[in-house]
C-alpha cells in the first residue's frame, strides 16, 4: 500500500510494517489505518499474514522493520499488558481450573487494579455478556458460545479502547455463528471501542465490518467498505475472494469496452491498461433479457445447460456464446417463474454497464 503521513491522533496507524521468518516475508510493508471506534474486519485465506499483524498490534510479534501507534502514541516496543488492548482468540485462551468470575477478573488481578472496583465491574462485564448468574460456573461447564462469551467480558473488564479479535467465532457451529455475529456488533454500537477483527470468512467480514482490509501474501490489496469490495473489487485476487463471482478472461477494445469472444461490453469503470483482465460476473447481477424489453445494458448470448431450484431462486447454468460456463440466480416470483428457461434453451443475458466491471490479473 501507499504510505500515508504522520499517524492519526487517534484509532490505530500501522506504518510499513514487515516481518520475515527466514527468507519468507509474512507481512511486506503494510500501512493501515484504523478509526476511533471503527469496525475493521481483516480478511484473506489462511496464511496471508492476518494473525501475525493483529499480534504485532497486540505486542507478541515484534516487527523487523515499521512502526505502530495507538491513540497518537508510538506502542511499537511497548510489551503487550502497557499498550491497553483486549484480546480474544480463536480458542478463548480461558483458564479451566478457574470460574467464569476469576477468569473475567484476570486481567484486574495482573494490572493490579484496586480490589474495591471488582465486583461492580464483575457485574457490568457479566450483563454485558449476558452471563448474570454464572459467575461461579466452571468453565467446563459452559457450552461453547458461553465460553466465548466469557473471553469477551475478560477482553472487556478493563475497557480497553481497542480490541482484537483472531477468528474469534470459527470453532462454533454455522447457527451459534450467526447469533454471536450480531451480538457482537450490538456490543460493538454499545461500547465506544474500537475493533479490529481477523477473519477467513467473506460473509462474516462483510455482515459485520465498517471497512475490510482484504489481505494476500502478507500485503494489503483493497481496504474498502463492504460494499466497496462487492461491487468494486480493484483486482482479481478481490473479486474471486469476495462473493460468488465467475471471473472470465477478456481484451480491452477501448477505454470503456472489453470483448468476450465475439461478444463486446460496455464497462462502468476505464478498463486498465495493461495486463491480463478479466470480467467480474455475479450471479445476483445478471438477468434474463426478453424480446420485447428495450435494450438498459450488455447482452451475452448463451444456452441453459443446468437448472437448480433452491427454494427463493433458482439458479440457472448457462455456456455463454464464447464457451465459458457461468452462473445467474432468477428471482422466485411470478413474472420470473413464467419466463423460466430449460436446458437447451438459449437465452439472453443483460447486465447493467454499472455491473460491468473489468480488473486486472489472473486470480492469485
Ligand atoms: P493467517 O493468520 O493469515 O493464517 P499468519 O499471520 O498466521 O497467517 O501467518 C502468515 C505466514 O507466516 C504463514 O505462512 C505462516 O506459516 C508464517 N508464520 C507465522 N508465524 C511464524 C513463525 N513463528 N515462524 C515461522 N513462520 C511463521
Ligand atoms: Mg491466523
Amino acid at each position: 500500500m501507499a504510505d500515508m503521513t504522520g499517524p492519526a491522533p487517534d484509532g490505530v496507524s500501522i506504518r510499513a510494517v514487515s516481518k520475515r521468518y527466514g527468507t519468507f516475508a509474512a507481512l511486506d510493508t503494510v500501512s493501515l489505518d484504523v478509526r476511533k471506534g471503527e469496525f475493521l474486519s481483516i480478511l484473506g485465506p489462511s496464511g496471508s499474514g492476518k494473525s501475525t499483524l493483529l499480534g504485532m498490534l497486540g505486542g507478541f510479534v515484534r516487527p523487523d522493520s515499521g512502526t505502530l501507534w495507538i491513540d497518537g502514541r508510538d506502542v511499537t516496543l511497548d510489551a503487550p499488558h502497557k499498550r491497553n488492548i483486549g484480546i480474544v482468540f480463536q480458542n478463548y485462551a480461558l483458564f479451566p481450573h478457574l470460574n467464569v468470575a476469576d477468569n473475567i477478573l484476570f486481567p484486574l488481578r495482573a494490572r493490579r487494579v484496586p480490589k474495591a472496583s471488582w465486583p461492580e465491574r464483575l457485574r457490568a462485564a457479566l450483563d454485558m455478556v449476558e452471563l448474570s448468574g454464572f459467575a461461579q460456573r466452571r468453565i467446563t461447564e459452559l457450552s461453547g458460545g458461553q465460553r466465548q462469551r466469557v473471553a469477551l467480558a475478560r477482553a472487556m473488564i478493563f475497557e480497553p479502547t481497542l480490541i482484537l479479535m483472531d477468528e474469534p467465532l470459527s470453532a462454533l457451529d454455522k447457527q451459534l455463528r450467526e447469533t454471536m455475529q450480531i451480538e457482537l456488533k450490538q456490543l460493538h454500537a454499545r461500547l465506544a471501542a474500537t475493533i479490529i477483527y481477523v477473519t477467513h470468512d467473506q460473509r462474516e467480514a462483510l455482515t459485520m465490518s465498517d471497512r475490510i482490509a482484504v489481505m494476500n501474501k502478507g500485503r494489503i490489496v483493497q481496504l474498502d467498505t463492504p460494499i466497496g469490495l462487492h461491487d468494486a473489487p480493484d483486482n482479481a485476487f478481490v473479486a474471486g475472494f469476495i462473493g460468488e463471482a465467475t471471473l472470465l478472461p477478456v481484451t480491452r477494445v477501448g477505454s470503456h469496452f472489453v470483448q468476450l469472444g465475439d461478444m463486446v461490453l460496455a464497462t462502468g469503470r476505464p478498463v486498465p491498461v495493461q495486463g491480463d483482465l478479466r470480467l467480474v460476473l455475479h450471479p445476483e447481477k445478471l438477468a434474463l433479457a426478453r424480446q420485447d424489453d428495450p435494450l438498459s445494458g450488455n447482452r451475452l448470448r448463451g444456452t441453459v445447460t443446468d437448472t437448480l431450484f433452491q427454494g427463493d431462486s433458482t439458479r440457472l447454468f448457462i455456456r455463454l456464446a464464447s464457451g465459458e460456463r457461468i452462473a445467474m440466480r432468477v428471482s422466485e416470483n411470478h413474472r420470473e417463474r413464467q419466463h423460466l428457461s430449460r436446458p437447451g434453451d438459449d437465452v439472453t443475458l443483460e447486465l447493467h454497464v454499472q455491473d460491468t466491471i473489468v480488473v486486472p490479473g489472473g486470480p492469485g
